[in-house]
């Protein structure tokens, strides 16, 4: 038996898809090691993998974090950057002891790929967005402020690739570091039918459908259900949930809004009696009676969505999202929001929750990822790629 180092950046979409991987590999009597911060421990020892925590090696957080997460691709380098640098060291040891067979890293926790590569250990990516190249990187246009923060970012950018290559990492641009070469062994934790150009990508790409910890039956309810979520990193927007609730109010439907720690639900206001605030829910519990979501089109929120068959309204906050939201549009299993407005808010929930043609989308593209092998298909290509 094997083992396996996974490691991933602190956000939840990233890490909650790897979850069912790590428990199926573990289950298969492989030794899994997972480099996180602490926030996440709770969750990757429940799946069976070993904790390792990366939490003393991280740069502090820059103070604007809550606007940035997310959007600031700089500042994702900059801290990647200095936590691989930092981190290296401990891998290191950690590497001479256990003996890996191989790193999994997530797509964006680059210094994964890159400490593999030095260290001559092979590696797997594990992608929970959309599998990247050339074409579907056509899909994901920036905005103009993370165009202009790019641009502003440039020189740090080349600060940290310069850092880089002098601790003997091969890195010669900044695509090196963010772009995955289409020959480098990859999950994608989404179908061929959902991914954008899926026929530019190779056999070496497993798309194995939304991989979730659990499945949980649809149940009926005796008003239609109603459930918004901008999320788990740029979610504190309580100005976009008072015009929610002023939408949902006297709508013959039940709502569920979840709004993350940040928002105090008394800012909200006096709510009606079918709207229910939480700061965090069971997303695929209430997905399950849901009948439209309002979402940010977060790969995970819309793979999760998709599996129940629940069509969607569609607000995108930043590039990678207007991806996502433009193909579930592409395939009609949900409408765009126009304006951020109680009046828009309330015409496109209605206007899906209507026409029948939204939900049947999201059901034929529920179907498809029913037929997907999920995280034991993902464990058998790792399994693939190890001389066990
Ligand atoms: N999530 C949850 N409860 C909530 C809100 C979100 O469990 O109240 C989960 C959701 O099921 C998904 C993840 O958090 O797995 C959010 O990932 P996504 O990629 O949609 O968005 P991000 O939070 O990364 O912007």
């Amino acid at each position: 038996m094997a083992c396996i180092f996974f490691f991933s950046i602190p956000a939840h979409g990233h890490v909650n898809p790897t979850l069912p991987v790590v428990r199926a590999l573990c289950q298969r009597g492989h030794r899994v090691v997972y480099y996180e911060t602490e926030e996440f421990r709770e969750k990757i020892e429940s799946a069976g993998a070993a904790f390792a925590s990366i939490e003393p090696y991280m740069p502090p957080a820059p103070k604007d974090i809550d606007k940035i997460a997310g959007r600031d691709f700089t500042a994702l380098i900059d801290m990647i950057e200095k936590t691989a640098l930092a981190l290296e060291d401990r891998i290191v040891q950690d590497v001479a002891r256990d003996k890996p067979a191989l790193f999994i890293g997530d797509s964006v926790c680059f210094y994964s790929r890159l400490l593999a590569k030095k260290y001559g250990v092979p590696f797997i990516c594990s992608t929970t967005t959309f599998a990247f190249n050339e074409h579907s990187a056509r899909r994901m246009k920036p905005r103009l402020p993370e165009i202009l923060r790019m641009l502003a970012g440039m020189p740090r950018i080349e600060r940290s690739m310069r850092r880089l290559r002098a601790q003997g990492y091969d890195v010669s641009s900044f695509t090196d570091v963010i772009g995955n070469d289409a020959q480098t062994d990859t999950i994608v934790y989404t179908s061929r039918l959902f991914q954008p150009d899926a026929e530019t990508f190779g056999e070496n790409y497993a798309f194995v459908g939304p991989s979730v910890m659990e499945r949980v039956p649809r149940s009926a309810h005796a008003r239609p259900l109603i459930y918004i979520s901008l999320g788990t990193v740029l979610n504190h927007a309580p100005a976009f949930y008072r015009q929610c609730i002023q939408a949902l109010s006297g709508m013959d439907c039940d709502a569920i809004l979840s709004v993350g720690h940040a928002a105090d639900p008394a800012s909200l206001g006096v709510l009606p009696g079918n709207v229910q605030v939480f700061p965090r829910v069971n997303q695929l519990e209430v997905l399950a009676g849901a009948d439209v979501f309002l979402t940010h089109c977060g790969m995970n929120s819309v793979s999760e969505s998709l599996l129940c068959g629940v069509p969607m309204v569609l607000f995108p906050q930043h590039s990678e999202e207007e991806a996502v939201a433009g193909r579930v549009e592409e395939l009609g299993a949900g409408l765009r929001l126009k304006h951020p407005t109680a009046k828009h808010i309330r015409s496109a929930l209605e206007t899906v929750l209507r026409a029948p043609s939204y939900r049947e989308a999201a059901q034929r593209i529920a179907d498809d990822f029913a037929a997907c092998g999920g995280a034991q298909e993902a464990a058998d290509f790792i399994e693939s790629r190890i001389a066990l």
